[in-house]
């Protein structure tokens, strides 16, 4: 096992990593902008190197920065959390080169996945369910694509390959306008992504985003940790997840679950990862595979007893998984509402001083947060200051957890997005479960309209 880990991140995560080595016995390497040189993960971590300026892109995404802070701490293996360089192929690479662990899959996985179309492609060849559309990249040519969008069957979505937090998507309803929103597309991945390839997928109207968590090693074993339900969303970020999905059928769950696994197996995936599908009239549609622990993966943790992130560090290490699929029980409801720093209805960012913070607690209530009381909230990052997770035997003993753990959570200073929280869990479709990923879209639009 590991002596010492670089964690290549900041916030929630950052701290989050720091508790699953402690736990392993496992010395930790925080590294961090100029904006976060005061936060307490980085005085708890055992070192800490301050690798640039506030910027992300002279600092958590300053590669040669992180990989000299690994070299001056003699750091083993570094984990990357997720967003920030955790899905960039190039940095996993540099890594290994350098002599270090990526704690994630193989250069050549992440490059695989990362690009959607090729995704597809792979997941289609080893059995995965996908969304029916252009197989591969759309074509040059202008009768090709009109075609390919009458195959497909209007609307169709246009998105780019490179694309990524929730970016880079077009939904056409007529031929008329096709042409022209490719042609959109392509220059806004260009610009966004730097790779102007787009494909074209049949718009699901009404799903559900339900995704599969995994786990595989690099001996050959895969299992899955069962689903997430993650369609409470706006403007394709998840605001609200839950794990299992309300309604699911354990068949239907154990067959997509087993397809993940066995892909996982034929592509040699190594490490935690996720396969996010598309859920319409029973039926899973793949759309993209993230090779990252995800901001939601507490729900799983507290329903299958399994710390992710203490598995990826094993997997990184070496060592077998030490589960096969008929010992993963899946046990009770979880649900966790990320904290933003933000107006809860308009959704502007509201960066600052905490002055005043109290967290809930009490039975099968789970905190993930770096911040305190006086802690400021810098302006150069994402808003999320938190995770709030309940647990129940019931979906409904979690709700009634949330509701009251909600109550008792006080943040003041600066604006955060517990109000809607507490909306959604009073939300009478919320409640019943289920809902497709327009539903908080709608809601909201319709509570504006009724102001
Ligand atoms: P990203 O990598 O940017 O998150 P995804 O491919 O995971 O992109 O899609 C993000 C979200 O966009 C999905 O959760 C869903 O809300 C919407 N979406 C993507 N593809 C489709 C589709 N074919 N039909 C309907 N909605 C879609």
């Amino acid at each position: 096992m590991f002596e010492k880990i670089l964690i290549a991140n900041r916030g929630e995560i950052a701290l989050r990593i720091q508790r699953a080595c402690r736990e392993m016995g496992i010395k930790t390497v925080a590294v961090h902008s100029e904006a976060d040189a005061e936060a307490k993960y980085v005085k708890l971590a055992d070192e800490s190197v301050c690798i640039g300026p506030a910027q992300s892109g002279l600092s958590y995404l300053n590669i040669p920065a992180i990989i000299s802070a690994a070299e001056v701490t003699d750091s083993e293996a570094i984990h990357p959390g997720y967003g920030f360089l955790s899905e960039n192929a190039d940095f996993a690479e540099r890594v290994e080169q350098s002599g270090f662990v990526f704690i994630g899959p193989r250069p050549e996985t992440i490059r695989l996945m990362g690009d959607k179309v090729s995704a597809k492609d792979s997941m289609k060849a080893a059995g995965v369910p996908c969304v029916p559309g252009s197989d591969g990249a759309t074509p040059e040519d202008s009768d090709e694509i009109i075609r390919i969008a009458k195959d497909i069957g209007y609307p169709v979505i246009i998105k780019a390959a490179g694309g990524g937090g929730g970016r880079g998507m077009r939904v056409v309803h007529t031929e008329a306008a096709l042409l022209n929103a490719v042609s959109m597309t392509k220059n806004e991945a260009q610009t966004a992504f730097g790779n102007p390839v787009v494909y074209l997928e049949k718009y699901l109207e009404n799903p559900r985003h339900i995704e599969i968590q995994v786990l595989a090693d690099e001996h050959g074993n895969a299992v899955f940790l069962g689903e997430r339900d993650c369609s409470m969303q706006r403007r394709h970020q998840k605001i609200l997840e839950e794990a299992p999905a309300p309604g699911l059928s354990t068949k239907l769950r154990d067959k997509i679950g087993e397809s993940c696994a066995a892909a996982c197996r034929r592509i040699g995936y190594r490490g935690a990862g996720t396969f996010e599908f598309l859920y319409e009239n029973d039926q899973f549609f793949f759309i993209e595979m993230n090779t990252r622990v995800q901001v939601e993966h507490p729900v799983t943790e507290m329903i299958t007893g399994i710390d992710i992130v203490q598995e990826q560090v094993r997997i990184a290490a070496g060592e077998k998984l030490r589960f096969k699929q008929k010992d993963i029980q899946f046990r009770g409801h979880s649900i966790e509402c990320r904290i933003n720093a933000e107006d809860p209805y308009t959704f502007v960012p509201s960066p600052g001083r905490i002055t005043v913070y109290h967290v809930p607690g009490g039975p099968g209530i789970r905190v993930d947060s770096h911040v305190y009381q006086n802690y400021v909230v810098p302006q150069y990052y994402d808003s999320m200051i938190g995770k709030l997770i309940s647990y129940g035997a019931t979906r409904d003993q979690a709700i009634a957890r949330m509701k009251t753990a909600l109550s008792e959570m006080v943040v003041e200073g600066i604006k955060t997005n517990v109000p809607l929280h507490q909306d959604l869990m009073r939300d009478v479709a919320f409640v019943q479960g289920g809902s497709s990923i327009h539903y908080l879209e709608q809601k909201l639009a319709a509570a504006k309209k009724g102001q």
